[in-house]
């Protein structure tokens, strides 16, 4: 079992932004933490946070990242549910063991020095999955 300590972000895709600052921060009173661009995954990324709570907004550059493609095909909504684990390669590892899916079998660069994998939703009750874990302070 993997060492899981929680719901560490709910990602949302938007059709940008400035759309999605609008409504999770001016109106639901969220509060703009970061804005990063990742550009080798085709994003535009603003953590906001509310109490322990955080959303992150995912805005595509271009139409064939995978955000360009999710909301080519269902509009924007809710994108990933991210968990926050302790050790990711040892996490990838064990699920691999296990016979889950994995998009990413090797972490990749999130935001705010974090490393990040997915798991396939086919393999995870249609749910897309993200793993993170967090810089060593
Ligand atoms: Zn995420």
């Amino acid at each position: 079992m993997l060492k899981n300590r929680g719901v560490y972000h709910i990602g949302i895709a938007v059709r940008s932004l400035t759309e999605g600052l609008a409504l999770y921060r001016d109106q639901l009173g969220l509060s703009l933490e970061e804005e990063e661009t990742l550009p080798e995954r085709g994003l535009r990324v603003a953590i906001l946070k509310g109490g322990n709570t955080e959303i992150e907004l995912l805005e595509s550059l271009s139409d064939d990242s995978a955000i360009g493609r999710f909301i080519a095909k269902r509009g924007p909504g809710i994108h990933h549910i991210a968990f926050e684990v302790e050790n990711i390669e040892e996490s990838l590892r064990q699920l691999k063991e296990q016979g889950v899916r994995l998009v990413d079998e090797v972490p990749r660069p999130g935001a705010s020095q974090t490393k990040v994998a997915f798991l396939h939703p086919a393999g995870a009750g249609g749910v897309l999955v993200e793993l993170v874990e967090k810089p060593k302070a």
